[in-house]
């Protein structure tokens, strides 16, 4: 098959002949439809760039088909409809037993951030399963347990975003924040997972919802997903948080840092009213500490973080997708752009200049 390799950080990815094993034991091999990419995937290649990892396929978002399946699936067949998960759900463990968390011990995060043991080989090296999922590529072997199965009508090459992005933001606000109605927002960051969390605080019932970015291009799309004010911080000479804080009468009741910047994950905070304020930390960085002076926690505020929006992936993705094909969550709206995967370093420069929401790349052009 021909996949996207990233060989070594900080270099594009290069379309590669790869083999791709047949599933072993409880394992599904997934022909991938359609794979957006998201700002994670850009992470690993030019921030953490954690040498270790490298060579690997990138790519987390996507939906796909089942190819085939090995011993002791039963419940997937080829032809299957699914969307793969970086969070796997083996319904198990004391975690996916707790209804609190989608935090299964299963996944790949406690195998640092790679599948050690993946089934691609390229050029006689073996080359690693990124997130566990390495969708950036025709095809993927997942164990069964990080997969889920949805509506044999979805269209792939729009619910593929509900892999990752959708989901994140979304559940960020509705399960992680718990947004109330009524309430006052701040959406930090307006990509697709800050769009996305826009739209989850105004399902929520938010009344009022700030949409902030250092990009004013994104504004537009922000207003499209229900933000009802726009702040800059680049207009401001003052720190943001007490921008915020004058326009809400001190403070909003939530506020989501959608960025992956401890900076602004501080802002973020500290733009929560006293007394009850709730800030979720969605952005992803692992390269700095985060702070804040404690008396901003004393006074009430809570700080929290989301992976995945909270959701468990079995169980919430499918209901992602029958919400979207039920006409009660936007989709398509996310999707600026529409290419081939070997078009994949064109996406990442399009998403490193904030010139995208999402791209959907195919992996099977004609
Ligand atoms: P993106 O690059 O599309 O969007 C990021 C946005 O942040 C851009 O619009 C950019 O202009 C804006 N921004 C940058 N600096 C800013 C600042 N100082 N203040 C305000 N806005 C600023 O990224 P995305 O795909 O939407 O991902 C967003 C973040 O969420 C990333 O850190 C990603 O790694 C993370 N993420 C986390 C999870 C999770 O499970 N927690 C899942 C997916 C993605
Ligand atoms: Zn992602």
């Amino acid at each position: 098959m021909l996949a996207a390799v990233a060989w070594e950080p900080n270099k594009p990815l290069v379309i590669e002949d790869v083999e791709v094993a047949p599933p072993q034991a409880n394992e599904v091999r997934i022909k991938i439809v359609a794979t957006g990419m998201c700002h994670t995937d850009l992470y690993i290649l030019f921030e953490s760039m954690k040498k270790e990892s490298f060579p690997m396929i990138l790519g987390h978002e996507a939906a796909g088909i089942i190819e085939s399946v090995g011993p002791g699936v039963t419940e997937f067949q080829p032809g299957d409809k699914v969307i793969p998960l970086f969070i796997s759900q083996c319904r198990e463990c004391r975690f996916c037993k707790s209804p609190k968390t989608n935090q299964c011990e299963k996944g790949w995060i406690e195998t640092q951030h790679v599948l050690k043991d993946s089934r691609f080989t390229c050029k006689g090296k073996k080359i690693e399963q990124f997130a566990g999922t390495s969708t950036f590529s025709q095809y993927t072997v997942v164990n069964q347990m990080a997969v889920a199965k949805i509506d044999p009508s979805a269209p792939l090459d729009k619910v593929c975003l509900i892999g990752c992005g959708i989901c994140t933001g979304y559940g960020a606000a509705v399960n992680t924040a718990k947004v109330e109605p009524g309430s006052t927002c701040a959406v930090f960051g307006l990509g697709a997972v800050g769009l996305a969390a826009v739209m989850g605080c105004k399902a929520a019932g938010a009344k009022k919802i700030f949409a902030v970015d250092i990009n004013p291009e994104k504004f537009e799309k922000a207003k499209v997903f229900g933000a009802t004010d726009f702040v800059n911080p680049k207009d401001y000479d003052k720190p943001i948080s007490q921008v915020l804080a004058e326009m809400t009468n001190g403070g909003v009741d939530y506020s989501l840092e959608c960025v992956g910047n401890v900076e602004v994950m501080r802002s973020a905070l500290e733009s929560c009213v006293k007394g009850w304020g709730i800030s979720v930390v969605v952005g992803w960085t692992e390269l700095h500490d985060v702070a804040t002076r404690p008396v901003q926690l004393i006074a009430g505020r809570t700080w929290k973080g989301s992976m995945f929006g909270g959701f468990k992936g079995k169980d919430g993705v499918p209901e992602m997708v029958k919400a979207y094909l039920g006409k009660k969550l936007l989709v398509d709206e996310f999707i600026t752009h529409n290419m081939t995967l070997d078009q994949v370093n064109d996406a990442i420069e399009l998403m490193k200049h904030g010139k995208c929401i999402r791209t959907v790349l195919n992996p099977f052009p004609q």
